[in-house]
């Protein structure tokens, strides 16, 4: 598989708010996560090199949806609702929080996580949940320290270093599982590096197939 421009010209293809909703047609999936206001958007817009497709994930209707895109190669970029919102209803919440653990953990074709945290303060406790939940499956997370243009490069040196030390503390060996880099949308920092990391995760598993057309599945997947 092609490595470079693994997400150029995906295409929205569906959206799920429940389990039988999410696409069965077994193609692998990179998961994007993050806070609201991390710059997930504009991260996924910046590696599909569309301006605004993201944003559907913004559409009334849409924002407690998993929104899903196809890349040409078949692979599905899997963009999760941004977290940390404290106006969405607790019933909401807990529908999100059965679904999405649920889809962390169960779903096979996932081969991976890109989480997105704002360079300023990055592993938040929402941040760490997610990893708390993750993790256990033994896939492998992207951690794109976001918005990085807004620090100095001491400052982005000591965040990167920081945030390294951390899931080592926190989570011991299997920080080992967890990539950890700068990133900046709007100055185009760090897309070839998570484009490199997305595609080693890619590149473990079977070759993708043409977009919707059904193939049996393989352990491990
Ligand atoms: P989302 O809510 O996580 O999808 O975040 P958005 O992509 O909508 O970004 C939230 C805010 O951060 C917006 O005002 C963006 O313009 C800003 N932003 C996103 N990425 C960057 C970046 O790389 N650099 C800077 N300086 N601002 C960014």
């Amino acid at each position: 598989m092609a490595l470079k421009h693994l997400f150029h010209h995906a295409e929205f293809v569906t959206t799920a708010a429940e389990w039988r909703q999410l696409p069965t047609d077994g193609a692998p999936e990179v998961a994007f996560a993050g806070r609201s206001n991390s710059g997930k958007s504009s991260a996924i817009n910046a590696l599909v090199q569309q301006t605004r497709l993201a944003y559907v994930s913004r559409t009334p209707g849409r924002t407690q949806h998993i929104n899903f895109f196809r890349a040409p190669s078949g692979v599905l970029l899997a963009d999760l609702p941004g977290y940390g919102y404290a106006e969405v209803p607790a019933s909401v919440r807990r529908h999100w929080k059965m679904f999405l653990t649920r889809y962390l953990v169960e779903r096979t074709p996932l081969v991976g996580l890109v989480l997105m945290m704002d360079a300023r303060h990055p592993l938040t406790a929402l941040d760490r949940q997610m990893l708390d939940w993750f993790l256990p499956t033994g896939r492998p997370v992207q951690a794109l320290l976001t918005k990085a243009d807004k620090l100095t490069s001491a400052e982005q040196r000591q965040v990167l270093e920081g945030s390294r030390l951390a899931l080592v503390e926190i989570y011991g060996a299997s920080a080992g599982a967890v990539g950890v880099q700068l990133f900046s949308a709007t100055r185009r920092v760090g897309l070839a590096e998570a484009e490199r990391a997305i595609g080693a995760w890619l590149g473990a598993h079977a070759p993708t197939v043409p977009a919707k057309k059904e193939r049996p599945r393989h352990q491990g997947e």
